[in-house]
């Protein structure tokens, strides 16, 4: 009997090593990575620079906490301030670490204004994390199923509803914020659209609500720009990050810019891990790899090649609802629950995964090839074929 706790059903595999988009078992049989461990290995496994950078760093310094300064740490702020526009940003170890800081500080903004119970809006089908207060925010009912009480002082409208947004700021005056994802990973790959993204800007704007963009899984190049708001070109004014920033090595960030900027002191707010070096040359040489080797362009190049190819291989098949995404951040809906095709797929030598019951999700490395595109379809379709046959 394991001592771990039973957090997770696994799949009956461990890996060793990877190398690229490739991955091997104890066994020796290799499997063609489509998932980066849920879109956190950026430059797939193994990547010579990223693998020097950690290496080197370890050797110099691993660990001095937030007690002194770390230069690491301002490089990266520079950097994702200069890659987003926004002003400020705090360091922390994962994605609902970040949206913990977003949400404290969309209720310390809302005190500011002399609002009394600040509140959240908050999407139908959003994942923010596991914590007490991501989970409330989180708009599935199974995660916070048996954690009750929620955390209060969030209410919650369908995604991509505008007039939802417009009723809620008719009768609720503590709403301070707008929290979500541009593109909703956990929730089924559902993307939202530029209009809906500027009249949400424009609202917040009107009414001195931060818009809190949740990019800890659409982030950091995987949608082909840096970050997912990128695409209709309005700018929040509270985003997180986590998941692919460090590619492979914890890390997490909340920015802010504007009205949000500026808020937090010392004492507001901290993190005893939180942007250490070692995470911090992880995050730089990440963003520094993404950039150099053209890889947001890629992404788009890849992701249309893999989209375009499931089309083809998939046209004429009935049970398949719809095949979406941007750049390499892919789902393809079907018509009933598939999460047989996880294990399926994996006998065949693939990592993929299904979320939303019914959405197989592929979230490659950003470092993905077009033959690695080929050799997805390639092994894909056909298991997606015979599964709605059955
Ligand atoms: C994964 C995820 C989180 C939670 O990140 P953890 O690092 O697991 O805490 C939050 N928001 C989104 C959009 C995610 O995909």
């Amino acid at each position: 009997m394991s001592h771990l706790m039973n957090t997770y059903a696994r799949l009956p595999v461990a890996f060793t090593h990877g190398e690229g988009a490739w991955i091997y078992d104890e066994a020796g049989k290799r499997y063609l990575d489509a998932l980066s461990g849920i879109a956190v290995s950026t430059l797939g496994h193994n990547h010579p620079r990223l693998v020097r950078s950690i290496a080197e760093q370890a050797a110099r310094v691993l660990h001095t906490s937030n007690l002194y300064r770390i230069p690491l740490q301002e490089q990266l702020a520079d950097r994702l301030a200069a890659l987003s526009g926004m002003d400020e940003v705090f360091l922390c170890n994962s994605g609902c670490e970040a949206n913990e800081a977003a949400i404290k500080l969309a209720r310390f903004y809302g005190h500011r204004k002399g609002v009394e119970l600040p509140t959240i809006i908050v999407m139908e089908n959003a994942f923010h994390g596991r914590t007490m207060a991501t989970l409330s925010a989180t708009g599935n009912r199974k995660t916070q199923a048996g954690f009750e009480p929620l955390v209060s002082g969030f209410v919650r409208v369908p995604y991509k509803d505008i007039e939802a947004i417009r009723a809620v700021a008719e009768h609720n005056h503590s709403v301070v914020a707008v929290m979500l994802e541009m593109i909703q990973g956990e929730g089924g790959i559902n993307v939202a659209d530029e209009q809906f993204q500027r009249e949400l800007r424009q609202i917040c704007d009107e009414r001195g609500w931060l818009m809190i963009c949740d990019e800890v899984q659409c982030g950091v190049g995987r949608t082909g720009r840096w970050f997912g708001w990128q695409q209709a070109g309005v700018m929040p004014d509270v985003m997180t990050l986590a998941k692919g920033l460090g590619s492979g090595v914890p890390i997490g960030a909340c920015l802010t810019a504007g009205n949000a900027a500026g808020l937090f002191g010392p004492g507001n707010h901290g993190s005893t891990f939180g942007g250490n070096p070692l995470a911090c040359a992880a995050g730089l040489t990440t963003l520094d790899v993404i950039e150099s080797d053209g890889l947001m362009s890629n992404a788009v190049k890849v992701g249309d090649a893999i989209r375009n190819g499931l089309r083809e291989a998939l046209a004429g098949v009935g049970g398949v609802v719809d095949i979406r995404g941007r750049g390499l951040m892919i789902g393809i809906e079907l018509d009933r629950p598939c999460g047989a095709l996880v294990g399926q797929a994996l006998d065949a030598g693939l990592l993929i995964n299904v979320t939303a019951e019914r959405v197989v999700r592929l979230l490659p490395p950003l470092t993905f090839s077009e033959s690695d595109a080929q050799a997805l379809v390639g092994l894909l379709a056909p298991l997606v074929r015979d599964f709605l046959s059955q």
